[in-house]
Protein backbone atom coordinates (compact mmCIF):
# COMPACT_ATOMS: atom_id res chain seq x y z
CA UNK A 1 0.00 0.00 0.00
CA UNK A 2 2.44 2.10 0.70
CA UNK A 3 2.23 5.98 2.21
CA UNK A 4 0.82 9.07 0.57
CA UNK A 5 2.02 11.99 1.09
CA UNK A 6 -0.59 14.76 0.03
CA UNK A 7 1.33 18.21 -0.32
CA UNK A 8 4.39 19.02 -2.44
CA UNK A 9 5.76 21.90 -0.86
CA UNK A 10 8.74 21.49 0.81
CA UNK A 11 7.03 19.97 4.06
CA UNK A 12 5.63 17.10 2.24
CA UNK A 13 8.57 16.49 -0.34
CA UNK A 14 10.73 16.34 2.32
CA UNK A 15 9.02 13.78 4.06
CA UNK A 16 8.94 11.48 0.97
CA UNK A 17 12.90 12.14 0.26
CA UNK A 18 13.42 10.01 3.57
CA UNK A 19 10.79 7.56 3.24
CA UNK A 20 12.08 6.99 -0.45
CA UNK A 21 15.45 6.50 1.45
CA UNK A 22 13.82 4.33 3.69
CA UNK A 23 12.63 2.48 0.91
CA UNK A 24 8.77 2.89 1.77
CA UNK A 25 6.61 2.58 -1.01
CA UNK A 26 5.61 6.49 -1.07
CA UNK A 27 3.27 8.75 -3.32
CA UNK A 28 3.24 12.71 -2.92
CA UNK A 29 0.37 14.55 -4.78
CA UNK A 30 -0.36 18.13 -5.60
CA UNK A 31 -3.27 19.56 -6.68
CA UNK A 32 -1.04 22.52 -8.19
CA UNK A 33 0.37 21.77 -11.43
CA UNK A 34 4.17 22.05 -9.81
CA UNK A 35 5.77 21.61 -7.02
CA UNK A 36 6.83 24.00 -4.29
CA UNK A 37 3.45 25.07 -3.02
CA UNK A 38 4.18 28.43 -0.58
CA UNK A 39 7.82 28.79 -2.57
CA UNK A 40 6.19 29.64 -6.07
CA UNK A 41 6.14 31.71 -8.01
CA UNK A 42 5.66 32.97 -11.91
CA UNK A 43 7.43 33.41 -15.17
CA UNK A 44 7.47 36.60 -16.59
CA UNK A 45 9.25 37.48 -19.54
CA UNK A 46 10.92 34.71 -19.59
CA UNK A 47 12.37 34.81 -16.17
CA UNK A 48 10.93 33.57 -12.72
CA UNK A 49 9.55 35.67 -9.65
CA UNK A 50 9.06 34.79 -5.96
CA UNK A 51 5.53 35.51 -5.14
CA UNK A 52 6.00 33.40 -1.61
CA UNK A 53 8.86 33.52 0.48
CA UNK A 54 11.16 35.86 0.08
CA UNK A 55 14.12 34.08 1.21
CA UNK A 56 14.91 31.66 3.54
CA UNK A 57 17.45 30.93 6.38
CA UNK A 58 19.85 28.13 7.36
CA UNK A 59 20.57 26.89 11.22
CA UNK A 60 19.45 23.07 11.38
CA UNK A 61 22.30 20.80 10.18
CA UNK A 62 20.51 18.33 7.99
CA UNK A 63 18.92 21.00 6.27
CA UNK A 64 22.54 23.09 5.55
CA UNK A 65 23.45 19.94 3.91
CA UNK A 66 20.63 19.96 1.27
CA UNK A 67 21.50 23.67 0.66
CA UNK A 68 24.95 22.93 -0.08
CA UNK A 69 24.00 20.60 -1.96
CA UNK A 70 21.95 23.40 -4.08
CA UNK A 71 24.35 25.91 -3.71
CA UNK A 72 26.98 23.83 -5.60
CA UNK A 73 24.56 22.75 -8.19
CA UNK A 74 24.01 26.72 -8.78
CA UNK A 75 20.76 25.91 -7.78
CA UNK A 76 20.67 28.13 -3.80
CA UNK A 77 22.72 31.33 -3.51
CA UNK A 78 23.71 33.48 -0.35
CA UNK A 79 21.68 36.65 -0.80
CA UNK A 80 22.10 39.16 1.76
CA UNK A 81 22.36 39.34 6.22
CA UNK A 82 21.11 42.94 6.30
CA UNK A 83 17.44 43.78 5.20
CA UNK A 84 16.31 47.70 5.21
CA UNK A 85 13.75 48.56 8.00
CA UNK A 86 11.15 51.29 6.51
CA UNK A 87 7.99 52.77 8.34
CA UNK A 88 7.93 53.33 11.58
CA UNK A 89 11.14 55.09 12.78
CA UNK A 90 12.81 54.27 9.62
CA UNK A 91 14.51 54.30 7.05
CA UNK A 92 17.10 52.07 9.46
CA UNK A 93 18.90 48.80 8.88
CA UNK A 94 18.41 45.38 10.27
CA UNK A 95 21.49 42.49 10.56
CA UNK A 96 20.46 39.35 10.96
CA UNK A 97 21.20 35.98 9.62
CA UNK A 98 21.96 35.09 6.33
CA UNK A 99 19.41 34.98 3.60
CA UNK A 100 19.28 32.77 0.99
CA UNK A 101 18.00 33.38 -2.30
CA UNK A 102 17.16 30.80 -5.60
CA UNK A 103 18.29 32.31 -9.24
CA UNK A 104 16.09 30.18 -10.95
CA UNK A 105 12.93 30.61 -8.13
CA UNK A 106 12.79 29.14 -4.88
CA UNK A 107 10.35 26.30 -6.49
CA UNK A 108 13.26 24.93 -8.89
CA UNK A 109 14.66 24.17 -5.19
CA UNK A 110 11.98 22.17 -4.09
CA UNK A 111 11.82 20.34 -8.06
CA UNK A 112 15.06 19.80 -7.48
CA UNK A 113 14.52 17.71 -4.18
CA UNK A 114 11.36 15.82 -5.60
CA UNK A 115 13.50 14.77 -8.44
CA UNK A 116 13.08 10.98 -8.62
CA UNK A 117 10.30 10.57 -6.72
CA UNK A 118 6.87 9.79 -8.18
CA UNK A 119 4.79 13.14 -7.88
CA UNK A 120 1.35 13.44 -9.09
CA UNK A 121 0.53 16.82 -9.87
CA UNK A 122 -2.98 18.38 -10.77
CA UNK A 123 -4.47 15.81 -8.44
CA UNK A 124 -6.46 17.06 -5.29
CA UNK A 125 -7.22 14.79 -2.66
CA UNK A 126 -11.00 15.01 -0.85
CA UNK A 127 -10.81 12.96 1.91
CA UNK A 128 -9.50 11.55 4.28
CA UNK A 129 -10.68 8.90 6.87
CA UNK A 130 -9.76 6.04 9.65
CA UNK A 131 -7.57 3.33 8.55
CA UNK A 132 -6.14 5.60 6.91
CA UNK A 133 -8.53 6.04 3.61
CA UNK A 134 -7.19 8.15 0.75
CA UNK A 135 -10.48 8.86 -1.11
CA UNK A 136 -11.64 5.49 -1.00
CA UNK A 137 -8.31 3.92 -0.85
CA UNK A 138 -6.57 2.23 1.83
CA UNK A 139 -2.71 3.61 2.67
CA UNK A 140 -0.08 1.99 5.54
CA UNK A 141 -0.16 6.07 5.88
CA UNK A 142 -1.11 9.28 4.83
CA UNK A 143 0.60 13.11 5.59
CA UNK A 144 -0.82 16.30 5.14
CA UNK A 145 1.55 18.62 4.89
CA UNK A 146 0.03 21.53 4.51
CA UNK A 147 -1.51 24.85 6.57
CA UNK A 148 -4.12 23.79 9.30
CA UNK A 149 -7.26 24.87 7.51
CA UNK A 150 -6.26 23.05 3.94
CA UNK A 151 -5.64 19.83 5.99
CA UNK A 152 -8.98 19.99 7.97
CA UNK A 153 -11.21 20.38 4.83
CA UNK A 154 -9.96 17.01 4.26
CA UNK A 155 -10.53 15.40 7.53
CA UNK A 156 -13.36 14.19 8.64
CA UNK A 157 -15.20 15.92 11.32
CA UNK A 158 -14.62 14.82 14.77
CA UNK A 159 -11.97 12.43 13.74
CA UNK A 160 -9.26 13.91 17.38
CA UNK A 161 -6.82 15.11 14.77
CA UNK A 162 -9.59 17.78 13.26
CA UNK A 163 -10.25 18.67 16.82
CA UNK A 164 -6.30 19.59 17.44
CA UNK A 165 -5.98 21.74 14.30
CA UNK A 166 -9.19 23.58 14.54
CA UNK A 167 -9.41 26.98 15.84
CA UNK A 168 -5.82 28.01 14.99
CA UNK A 169 -5.75 31.92 12.90
CA UNK A 170 -3.72 31.74 9.88
CA UNK A 171 -3.08 35.10 8.21
CA UNK A 172 -3.44 36.19 4.15
CA UNK A 173 -1.50 38.02 2.23
CA UNK A 174 -1.14 39.33 -1.22
CA UNK A 175 2.07 39.30 -3.38
CA UNK A 176 2.49 41.68 -5.97
CA UNK A 177 5.25 41.74 -8.14
CA UNK A 178 6.34 44.56 -10.46
CA UNK A 179 8.82 45.43 -13.11
CA UNK A 180 10.15 48.61 -14.68
CA UNK A 181 12.28 49.48 -17.66
CA UNK A 182 15.31 50.70 -14.83
CA UNK A 183 16.07 50.81 -11.23
CA UNK A 184 14.36 53.72 -9.80
CA UNK A 185 15.24 52.38 -6.09
CA UNK A 186 17.80 53.22 -3.37
CA UNK A 187 19.50 49.49 -2.93
CA UNK A 188 17.90 47.45 -0.69
CA UNK A 189 18.47 44.78 -1.45
CA UNK A 190 15.11 44.14 0.90
CA UNK A 191 13.27 45.39 3.75
CA UNK A 192 11.19 44.89 6.79
CA UNK A 193 7.80 47.43 6.57
CA UNK A 194 7.43 48.45 10.19
CA UNK A 195 3.75 49.95 11.15
CA UNK A 196 2.85 50.62 7.82
CA UNK A 197 -1.58 49.74 6.41
CA UNK A 198 -0.40 47.97 3.42
CA UNK A 199 3.07 46.53 3.34
CA UNK A 200 5.05 44.33 5.08
CA UNK A 201 7.98 43.34 2.80
CA UNK A 202 9.56 44.42 -0.14
CA UNK A 203 12.15 42.47 -2.30
CA UNK A 204 14.09 43.52 -5.23
CA UNK A 205 13.81 40.24 -6.98
CA UNK A 206 16.57 41.48 -9.93
CA UNK A 207 19.30 41.45 -6.71
CA UNK A 208 18.07 38.63 -4.48
CA UNK A 209 18.23 36.47 -8.35
CA UNK A 210 21.81 37.94 -8.98
CA UNK A 211 20.43 39.18 -12.74
CA UNK A 212 19.70 42.76 -11.14
CA UNK A 213 16.34 42.68 -13.43
CA UNK A 214 14.14 45.90 -12.10
CA UNK A 215 12.14 43.66 -10.31
CA UNK A 216 10.10 44.45 -7.10
CA UNK A 217 7.74 41.90 -5.58
CA UNK A 218 6.21 43.88 -2.37
CA UNK A 219 4.15 41.55 0.56
CA UNK A 220 0.50 43.29 2.13
CA UNK A 221 -0.45 43.51 5.22
CA UNK A 222 -3.23 40.63 6.08
CA UNK A 223 -6.02 43.54 6.44
CA UNK A 224 -5.30 44.09 2.79
CA UNK A 225 -5.14 40.81 1.59
CA UNK A 226 -8.46 40.39 3.37
CA UNK A 227 -10.04 43.57 1.10
CA UNK A 228 -8.99 42.23 -2.06
CA UNK A 229 -9.27 38.66 -1.58
CA UNK A 230 -11.86 37.89 -4.38
CA UNK A 231 -10.06 40.39 -6.83
CA UNK A 232 -6.06 40.74 -5.98
CA UNK A 233 -5.46 42.62 -8.37
CA UNK A 234 -7.18 45.53 -6.38
CA UNK A 235 -4.36 45.69 -4.40
CA UNK A 236 -1.35 46.35 -7.38
CA UNK A 237 -2.66 50.30 -6.93
CA UNK A 238 -2.12 50.62 -3.13
CA UNK A 239 0.95 48.46 -3.13
CA UNK A 240 1.75 51.05 -6.17
CA UNK A 241 1.34 54.25 -3.69
CA UNK A 242 3.28 52.61 -0.90
CA UNK A 243 6.28 51.96 -2.83
CA UNK A 244 5.98 55.56 -4.04
CA UNK A 245 5.51 57.01 -0.39
CA UNK A 246 8.33 54.42 1.33
CA UNK A 247 11.25 54.13 -1.62
CA UNK A 248 10.35 57.03 -3.92
CA UNK A 249 9.75 55.21 -6.75
CA UNK A 250 7.08 57.45 -9.22
CA UNK A 251 7.44 55.99 -12.36
CA UNK A 252 4.32 53.61 -13.67
CA UNK A 253 6.03 49.86 -14.10
CA UNK A 254 5.33 48.30 -17.20
CA UNK A 255 3.97 45.20 -15.49
CA UNK A 256 2.78 44.67 -12.30
CA UNK A 257 0.34 40.90 -11.31
CA UNK A 258 -1.09 40.28 -7.68
CA UNK A 259 -1.26 36.61 -6.53
CA UNK A 260 -3.44 35.93 -3.13
CA UNK A 261 -2.06 33.45 -0.29
CA UNK A 262 -5.22 32.79 1.77
CA UNK A 263 -2.75 31.01 4.15
CA UNK A 264 0.34 33.08 3.88
CA UNK A 265 1.53 32.12 7.96
CA UNK A 266 0.03 30.69 10.65
CA UNK A 267 -0.55 33.19 13.93
CA UNK A 268 1.73 31.75 16.88
CA UNK A 269 3.84 29.05 16.97
CA UNK A 270 3.73 25.26 18.31
CA UNK A 271 6.53 23.10 19.78
CA UNK A 272 5.69 19.75 18.43
CA UNK A 273 7.59 19.69 14.89
CA UNK A 274 4.97 17.28 13.52
CA UNK A 275 1.85 15.07 14.92
CA UNK A 276 1.34 11.48 14.11
CA UNK A 277 -1.63 9.80 14.76
CA UNK A 278 -1.40 5.99 16.27
CA UNK A 279 -3.80 5.28 13.14
CA UNK A 280 -1.27 6.71 10.70
CA UNK A 281 -2.46 10.11 10.26
CA UNK A 282 0.80 12.11 10.08
CA UNK A 283 0.56 16.27 9.82
CA UNK A 284 3.70 18.37 9.15
CA UNK A 285 4.10 21.69 7.18
CA UNK A 286 5.38 25.48 8.92
CA UNK A 287 2.31 24.94 10.89
CA UNK A 288 4.54 23.01 13.01
CA UNK A 289 7.32 24.74 14.62
CA UNK A 290 7.57 28.88 13.28
CA UNK A 291 6.53 29.81 9.46
CA UNK A 292 9.70 29.37 7.47
CA UNK A 293 11.00 27.10 4.95
CA UNK A 294 13.42 25.66 7.20
CA UNK A 295 11.04 24.90 9.27
CA UNK A 296 8.14 23.04 6.90
CA UNK A 297 11.66 20.90 5.54
CA UNK A 298 12.77 19.99 9.04
CA UNK A 299 8.98 19.36 9.91
CA UNK A 300 8.01 17.19 6.84
CA UNK A 301 12.06 15.31 7.23
CA UNK A 302 11.45 14.48 10.87
CA UNK A 303 8.20 12.84 10.01
CA UNK A 304 9.28 11.03 7.29
CA UNK A 305 12.37 9.77 9.93
CA UNK A 306 9.63 8.31 11.97
CA UNK A 307 7.02 7.16 9.60
CA UNK A 308 9.62 4.65 8.30
CA UNK A 309 10.46 3.65 11.64
CA UNK A 310 7.02 2.95 12.30
CA UNK A 311 6.79 0.99 8.71
CA UNK A 312 9.54 -0.60 9.63
CA UNK A 313 8.53 -1.86 13.27
CA UNK A 314 5.48 -2.98 11.47
CA UNK A 315 6.88 -5.00 8.59
CA UNK A 316 9.41 -7.14 11.63
CA UNK A 317 5.92 -7.82 13.44
CA UNK A 318 4.31 -8.95 10.25
C1 LIG B 1 3.86 35.71 1.13
C2 LIG B 1 4.75 34.75 1.88
C3 LIG B 1 6.01 35.17 2.32
C4 LIG B 1 6.86 34.27 3.00
N1 LIG B 1 8.12 34.68 3.35
C5 LIG B 1 8.98 33.77 3.89
C6 LIG B 1 10.35 34.11 4.08
O1 LIG B 1 10.80 35.19 3.70
N2 LIG B 1 11.19 33.18 4.65
C7 LIG B 1 10.72 31.93 5.00
O2 LIG B 1 11.52 31.10 5.49
N3 LIG B 1 9.42 31.58 4.80
C8 LIG B 1 8.55 32.47 4.24
N4 LIG B 1 7.26 32.10 3.99
C9 LIG B 1 6.78 30.81 4.50
C10 LIG B 1 7.21 29.64 3.61
O3 LIG B 1 6.85 29.88 2.27
C11 LIG B 1 6.50 28.41 4.15
O4 LIG B 1 6.89 28.22 5.51
C12 LIG B 1 6.82 27.09 3.42
O5 LIG B 1 6.92 27.27 2.03
C13 LIG B 1 5.71 26.11 3.78
O6 LIG B 1 5.90 24.89 3.12
P1 LIG B 1 4.87 23.69 3.39
O7 LIG B 1 5.37 22.53 2.61
O8 LIG B 1 4.65 23.54 4.85
O9 LIG B 1 3.45 24.19 2.81
P2 LIG B 1 3.03 24.64 1.35
O10 LIG B 1 4.19 25.19 0.63
O11 LIG B 1 1.83 25.52 1.52
O12 LIG B 1 2.60 23.28 0.62
C14 LIG B 1 1.32 22.72 0.77
C15 LIG B 1 0.95 22.03 -0.55
O13 LIG B 1 -0.24 21.27 -0.34
C16 LIG B 1 -1.00 21.32 -1.53
N5 LIG B 1 -2.38 20.94 -1.19
C17 LIG B 1 -3.20 21.55 -0.29
N6 LIG B 1 -4.39 20.91 -0.23
C18 LIG B 1 -4.31 19.86 -1.09
C19 LIG B 1 -5.22 18.82 -1.47
N7 LIG B 1 -6.45 18.73 -0.94
N8 LIG B 1 -4.81 17.90 -2.38
C20 LIG B 1 -3.56 17.97 -2.93
N9 LIG B 1 -2.67 18.94 -2.61
C21 LIG B 1 -3.03 19.87 -1.70
C22 LIG B 1 -0.84 22.74 -2.01
O14 LIG B 1 -1.11 22.85 -3.41
C23 LIG B 1 0.64 23.01 -1.67
O15 LIG B 1 1.49 22.75 -2.78
C24 LIG B 1 6.41 32.96 3.28
C25 LIG B 1 5.15 32.54 2.82
C26 LIG B 1 4.33 33.42 2.11
C27 LIG B 1 3.01 32.92 1.57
Amino acid sequence: MGVVVVGAGIAGVACAVELAAAGVPVRLVDRAGAVGGRMGGRVVAGRPVDLGAAYFTVRDPGFAQVVRRWEAAGLARPWTSELAVLGDGGPDRAPGPQRWAAPGGLAALVADLAAGLPVERGREVRRVGPGPVVDGERADAVVLAMPDPQALRLLEPGHPVATRLAGRGWQPAIAVAAGWAQRQWPELPAAFVNGHPVLTTIADDGDRRGDRAPVLVAHTTADVARAHAADPEGAVAPVLDALRELLGVRAAPEWTLAHHWPHASPEGTRDELFHLTPDGIGLAGDGWGSPRVETAWRSGHMLGKELAERVRRDRAAG
